[in-house]
C-alpha cells in the first residue's frame, strides 16, 4: 500500500494531514480501523455509533476540522470510519473533515473554530447543531447513525404534539 497522506504542521493549527497526490471525489485518504472496542466515554474519543465511542488507529485524530471540508466520512464493513475526498484534492491540500460528521453533540472543543473558511460556523459543533442546508451539502459523506438519530428525533417531537 503506497502512503497518500502525512501529518505535517499545519500553520497556525497545529498538526494536521496532508494530501501526498492528488484525489477525487470518492477517493479514500484514510482507512478507519477501530482500536479496540467500543467505549462509553468519550471525552476525546470519536462517535462510532448511535450510543459509543472509540479510537481509531493511525492518523484519524491528526485530521483536522473545518466548516468547509474536503473530506467526508463514510462508514466502512469493519464499523471503522473512512476518510473520503468529497471533491478534487491536490497535492500539498492539507485533508480536512468536520467534526459533525461522526459526533452527534462536540463538548471538547470549547475554543473558537480555526478553521478560516468564509462559511466558518465560530465554534465546533456536533451534527444536531448543523443547519439543514449544511446537512444537505454534507449527504452521502457523514456517519448514518446520524441521520438515524435525526429520525428518532423528530418521531418524538412528533408524539409530542400528537
Ligand atoms: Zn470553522
Amino acid at each position: 500500500m503506497t502512503t497518500v497522506i502525512e501529518e505535517r504542521t499545519a500553520h497556525g493549527r497545529g498538526q494536521g494531514v496532508f494530501a501526498l497526490g492528488s484525489f477525487i471525489k470518492g477517493d479514500i485518504l484514510y482507512v478507519g480501523v477501530l482500536d479496540g472496542g467500543p467505549i462509553s466515554n468519550h471525552s476525546h474519543a470519536s462517535q462510532i455509533s448511535k450510543t459509543k465511542f472509540g479510537f481509531h488507529k493511525g492518523l484519524s485524530s491528526k485530521f483536522n476540522h473545518s466548516c468547509d471540508p474536503n473530506c467526508g466520512i463514510v462508514l466502512n464493513e469493519s464499523g471503522g470510519h473512512n476518510i473520503v475526498a468529497m471533491g478534487d484534492i491536490a497535492a500539498e491540500d492539507e485533508a480536512t473533515y468536520d467534526y459533525a460528521m461522526r459526533n452527534y453533540l462536540i463538548e471538547h472543543f470549547p475554543g473558537p473554530c480555526a478553521c478560516g473558511q468564509a462559511n466558518c460556523r465560530g465554534s465546533i459543533t456536533g451534527w444536531k447543531d448543523l443547519p439543514q442546508q449544511r446537512k444537505n451539502d454534507y449527504a452521502g459523506f457523514v456517519a448514518p447513525y446520524l441521520i438515524e438519530m435525526d429520525v428518532e428525533l423528530l418521531n418524538l417531537h412528533r408524539m409530542d404534539t400528537s
